[in-house]
């Protein structure tokens, strides 16, 4: 008898996990996964986040659901932290928290797709994390590139971004990474922003924010939301995702919020109540535990404080790791520039290897990263930076 099933292709594989877990070498390296480790490469959970949980465990909270939109002190203070106390968009701010910030994407994408007035296409850079594409073409939209990653460079094709949001027929939406790009690692500076922003307001497109490392770029929240407080500053009506999962290491517990500007307080008003209505027949109601956590740590100064501190020390021991990598690749008489290794920020750096190359480091040195050149710098330790450092140079020279 046929099964139900029986045309159902086979998907080809979602990560690199397996060719790493198959490699009996000791010393293998695994700079694929997307989550920070500690300088012994292990995982890490923030003292800060161990602090807060305790608290919370400590309050015998009951585990009553929380409302359709998530723990109110939890979203009040992601509104707080992305925006900036004093926005001006805190009170007419339509927010709601969501699975992590690939939730929050997933949200977005099916609200722009059921109530944008234009075009339901999407522009997003090219390269982009590689969800992107598919979260919104799945919440309903289509999705578009533009110009992001110049090869030759190893940089930004600021032109060619410029050119193309020019070029997009007026009222588009955009997606921008906030910070810390994924894949490249490369962002543009205050300056370029500026023009960005001078760009999209002029075509009237529409702006939607990525922001899945504030704090983790730079070391500095501010800092790493000066593009999103930038564009509300100028007047855009901006949406955005939010993760809490790399800036405080909540991966597993997927906390996220999505919010939109609104006009005022009563289009707020009728926003909240179509996102409520969105998310009802999705999943009911978001997760509490690591809301209350999140909360937690945002609500309470002293742990705030020391959050901050955990968070730039996150960001150094990866800026520090990309200095070494450099230092050891020139040590060993590479005549590349390695340049671009210590300019890129966030967790990634796009080394320009290319695919065959980095089959060769998987083989032969067992490293394992992505095939696009993609490695991620918090799986770089003092331990193995050395060993690295001659895969890669033994492979490019
Ligand atoms: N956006 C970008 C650009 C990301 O890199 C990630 C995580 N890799 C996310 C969103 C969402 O991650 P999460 O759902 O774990 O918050």
């Amino acid at each position: 008898a046929s099964s139900t099933w029986a045309k159902v292709p086979q998907g080809p594989p979602v990560s690199i996990t397996e060719a790493f877990k198959a490699d009996k070498f000791e010393k293998k390296i695994n700079l694929g996964v997307g989550a920070y480790r500690d300088d012994k490469g292990k995982p890490y959970v923030l003292p800060s986040v161990r602090k807060a949980e305790e608290k919370v465990i400590g309050s015998r909270l009951n585990k009553e659901y929380a409302g359709i939109t998530g723990v109110p002190e939890f979203t009040k203070a992601a509104a707080i932290l992305a925006y900036g106390k004093d926005s001006s968009a805190l009170d007419r701010l339509a927010i709601t928290q969501s699975i992590s910030g690939t939730g929050a994407l997933r949200i977005g994408g099916a609200f722009l797709s059921r109530f944008f007035p234009g075009a339901k296409n999407i522009y997003i850079p090219k390269p982009s994390w590689a969800n992107h594409a598919a979260v919104f073409k799945d919440s309903g939209l289509s999705v578009e590139t533009y110009s992001y990653y110049d090869k030759n460079t190893i940089g930004l094709d600021f032109e060619g971004m410029i050119a193309d949001i020019k070029a997009a027929p007026k009222g588009s939406i955009f997606l921008f990474h906030a910070c810390a790009h994924n894949p490249t690692g490369v962002d543009p500076t205050p300056e370029q922003w500026k023009e960005i922003e001078a760009a999209v307001k002029a075509q009237g497109h529409y702006s939607f924010f990525d922001m899945a490392y504030q704090g983790f770029a730079s070391g500095d929240i501010h800092k790493d939301a000066f593009a999103l407080r930038y564009f509300v500053e100028k007047g855009h009506n901006v949406c955005l995702a939010q993760s809490f999962a790399k800036n405080m290491g909540l991966y597993g517990e997927r906390i996220g919020a999505f919010s939109i500007v609104c006009a005022d307080a009563e289009e707020r008003k009728r926003v909240d109540s179509q996102i409520k209505i969105l998310v009802r027949p999705l999943y009911s109601n978001p997760p509490i535990h690591g809301a209350r956590i999140a909360a937690e740590i945002l609500n309470t100064p002293e742990l705030y404080d020391q959050w901050l501190v955990e968070v730039k020390d996150m960001a150094d021991r990866i800026i520090t790791m990309r200095a070494l990598l450099k230092d050891n690749l020139e040590k060993l008489g590479s005549k590349h520039d390695w340049s671009h290794i210590t300019s890129q920020i966030g967790m990634f750096a796009y080394t320009g290897l290319t695919p065959e190359q980095m089959d060769t480091l998987a083989k032969e040195h067992s490293v394992y990263a992505t095939r696009d050149g993609r490695i991620s710098v918090a799986g770089i330790t003092s331990d193995n930076v050395g060993r690295l450092a001659k895969a890669i140079f033994k492979v490019k020279g």
